[in-house]
């Protein structure tokens, strides 16, 4: 009886433990501080990115063939549309067709602040034209949109920065750190010979930057699994990119006397083992993100969340039934392509694949081959790296920065009194290539988008409204303020 006693209080007090962990995490996070926003001139704006999209600065994978003349011609256009900037700040020209802004601050012992975005655009494929009810390369304004490839990815970026910092230096202001403007014009196709040579070419400088902003999460709704509301998402890594070559060898012959796998077979075999034996969840990173805006969440999720210590694997089952969610709590592989054999009565002397795995940051290299080899364990197996699709590690910044706190408290200054939490990006962007001059890299666009809206990225009718392209513009003018004066 005393047993059972004891057994029902440890019972409870555990069940009170965990309750009362809940509890903490039932407010929001965060208070809000109202502060007076300046007013900006949203169409003038809007004309000026309308006239930046006609503009076709058109990425190709080809270097050599592709045609850069775009590029002089937008760096012409920012030049004469932004005559303030061009006579405040230091422009240089990098790798022909990058570009690079420095804007002096008043105090030289406050580390610089680089915020990034990208010359260049995708494609459009010529086979959506039809589907698209704008020109994409007009710059057509109509229906309170501004319509075009670039609107969203990423040349309302540029422009919203250029719009705010002219009209700041007409102001008068002048920020006390340093600024800098990267603006790379391969982002599209890796960004290996523009926003790589300008973090080289700060590296060079010595220059150690306090944080940089590059595009990446947004403020949208649904974007967390389970949460309605609108919650601004800052991007603080990026899953690494890895390609794997898989080679199975076989002997050539007749296929009438075949053994007892061909090449095909083999590599068949290792495919299906990968698929059945996923790398292993590691849910840190996620739970992160999922606590910091737990408040919205119904209690039983929030009472999960609040007690991941003992319910950690309800939490992964959960998260492992959508392929989104699943993608943030593992490192993930597809494979993405098969070849091998020649005629129908020849056997294989060879099948080779490609598998394409997205890496939480913690794995490497060395530990996707060392997962191959235990989970196919056939040495008739090869697999090795495709350095041609290998895009290196990239860092987990941290949260605990000055940087990182004022730009959340400006989101909520302009957005509106929201949750906002850190999360890992799915995709990658320049910023990687600025961390050998930062320890800090934020991803954040400033910009309200439904989740249907995303796909208008890369996809048809790229558009951006103007109202919100206004609030990319004030967005902007706030956070140069706060980390142009900020003591970090
Ligand atoms: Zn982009």
């Amino acid at each position: 009886m005393a047993i059972l006693l004891i057994i029902v209080g440890i019972i409870l007090l555990l069940f009170l433990v965990m309750l009362f962990r809940t509890l903490q995490l039932g407010e929001p996070p965060y208070q809000n501080a109202n502060v007076e926003l300046p007013e900006v001139d949203a169409s003038r704006a809007a004309a000026h990115l309308a006239q930046a999209i006609s503009i076709k600065t058109i990425s190709k994978e080809e270097m050599e063939t592709g045609d850069y003349s775009p590029f002089r011609e937008y760096h012409q256009w920012l030049e004469k549309t932004y005559p303030t900037i061009h006579k405040n700040l230091k422009k240089e020209t990098i790798n022909q067709y990058s570009l690079l802004y420095h804007w002096k601050g008043s105090d030289p012992s406050l580390k610089p602040i680089l915020l990034a975005s990208h010359l260049d655009v995708v494609p459009v494929d010529e086979a959506t034209l039809p589907a698209w009810h704008a020109d994409p390369f007009k710059g057509e304004i109509k229906q309170g949109f501004i319509w075009g490839r670039g609107t969203l990815d990423m040349k309302n970026h540029t422009i919203g920065m250029f719009e705010a910092i002219e009209k700041m230096l007409a102001d008068g202001f002048q920020p006390k750190r340093d600024i800098y403007l990267g603006l790379g014009h391969d982002e599209e196709i890796s960004g290996k010979s523009g926003a790589k040579s300008i973090a080289a070419a700060l590296k060079g400088r010595g220059i150690k930057l306090a944080a940089v902003l590059d595009e990446g999460g947004m403020i949208s709704h649904g974007l967390v699994p389970g949460v309605e509301l609108p919650v601004g998402l800052i991007g603080v890594g990026e899953k690494e990119y890895v390609t794997v070559n898989l080679v199975a060898k076989g002997t050539p012959g007749h296929s009438s006397n075949p053994p007892r796998q061909t090449a095909i077979g083999v590599l068949a075999r290792a495919i299906a083992l990968m698929d059945d034996n996923p790398f292993p969840a590691r849910p840190d990173l996620a739970i992160a993100t999922l606590k910091n805006v737990a408040f919205l969440f119904p209690f039983a999720v929030r009472f999960v969340l609040a007690n991941t210590w003992l319910l950690k694997s309800l939490l992964v089952k959960q998260l492992e039934k959508t392929v989104q969610t699943n993608a943030l709590i593992r490192t993930t592989h597809a494979a993405t392509v098969i070849k091998g054999g020649i005629k129908d009565n020849i056997l294989p002397s060879e099948a080779r694949a490609k598998i394409n795995f997205r890496l939480l940051p913690g794995d490497s290299q060395a530990s996707v081959i060392e997962h191959i080899q235990k989970v196919v364990k056939d040495p008739r197996v090869e697999a090795e790296i495709d350095m041609a699709d290998a895009w290196g590690p990239s860092k987990v910044s941290t949260t605990d920065t000055a940087a990182y706190k004022t730009l959340e408290l400006v989101i909520r200054q302009v957005f509106g009194n929201m949750p906002v939490a850190p999360y890992l990006l799915m995709f990658a962007t320049d910023a990687r290539h600025y961390q050998d001059v930062s320890e800090q890299l934020y991803h954040f666009s400033p910009l309200v988008l439904e989740s249907a809206d995303i796909a208008r990225m890369h996809g048809i009718d790229e558009r951006i409204g103007v109202d919100a392209f206004g609030g990319m513009v004030k967005f902007y003018r706030r956070l140069i303020k706060v980390w142009g004066e900020a003591e970090f």
